[in-house]
């Protein structure tokens, strides 16, 4: 039995989720998908260069996961996350390296669900981008990306400035939205939890590194991962929890 984290009126919560917070509402993990989807390697779908040589491929592997994540629906680990965010409110930060909307549509039902109702929420930030925002490809454009839920398109979708459009997604060589504010949440936090990240992928990988700074100049901060198996960052970190995140995560959360 999981033992609940001591999460109290001072704590400082940062949570950074992977892609195995989502596998078991049926969204594969990047491991899972064995890096390749219908033979092309996910580099070639997921990559600046792979956008110019062949947007069409890229905008059909976007629209298919597009499909897929319109038919999943948020696990009881994104419950939880969702109604401690209630509680907590902007005590909370969640980085989540996810493009899938689950951590999103968690927290709209927490806000709609009666009882956990609060005035602030807690601050859901999709580092990698997501899956239902579309923006323009030029980058001086000024057009803002925008929430869209196509999936089939005729024509590829074009911006107003007559650029290609892209999926708001963080792709292989970009770098990761909003790294300053995360960091300094990072600085600033007391508790850091990972959840279903297997540590591979940087700069996210690295951000538990600045918690053994923090502790090595004598602040109390602890840091917790939870997920299948052993994380490559596994000895960054001061406990981990291995298992299933449905399962782990609500009683860690004491939700
Ligand atoms: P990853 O696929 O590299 O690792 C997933 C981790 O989750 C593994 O360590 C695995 O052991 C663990 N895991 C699998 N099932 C689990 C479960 N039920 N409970 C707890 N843990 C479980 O994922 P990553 O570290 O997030 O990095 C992959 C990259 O691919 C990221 O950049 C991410 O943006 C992207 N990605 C996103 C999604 C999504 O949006 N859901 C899905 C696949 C990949
Ligand atoms: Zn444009």
């Amino acid at each position: 039995m999981t033992a609940p984290l001591p999460i109290d009126d001072h704590t400082q919560l940062f949570v950074l989720t992977g892609a195995g917070i989502s596998a078991e509402s049926g969204i594969a993990t990047f491991r899972d998908a064995g890096g390749l989807w219908e033979n092309h390697k996910v580099e070639e779908v997921a990559s600046p260069g792979g956008f110019a040589a062949n947007p069409e491929l890229v905008w059909r592997f976007y629209a298919a996961r597009r499909k897929a994540a319109l038919a999943v629906i948020p696990n009881a680990a994104h419950r939880a996350l969702a109604q401690l965010g209630s509680r907590l409110g902007d005590r909370l930060f969640l980085a989540t390296q996810n493009v899938d909307p689950l951590h999103q549509k968690a927290a709209e039902e927490a806000q709609t669900g009666g009882q956990l109702r609060s005035a602030s929420t807690s601050i859901i930030c999709a580092m990698h981008g997501e899956l239902f925002k579309t923006r323009c490809s030029r980058e001086a454009c000024t057009e803002e990306p925008f929430y869209d839920e196509r999936c089939d398109f005729e024509d590829l979708p074009r911006c107003p400035c007559g650029s290609l459009q892209r999926p708001h997604i963080v792709w292989f060589g970009e770098i990761p939205f909003e790294m300053h504010t995360i960091k300094r949440r990072v600085q600033a936090c007391s508790l850091f939890v990972t959840i279903g990240s297997s540590g591979a992928v940087y700069p996210a990988a690295g951000l538990v590194r600045e918690i053994r700074y923090r502790q090595s100049q004598g602040e109390s901060v602890r840091s917790v991962y939870v997920g299948l198996e052993r994380p490559e960052n596994a000895d960054s970190f001061d406990e981990l929890h291995l298992g299933r995140a449905t399962e782990i995560v609500p009683a860690l959360l004491g939700v």
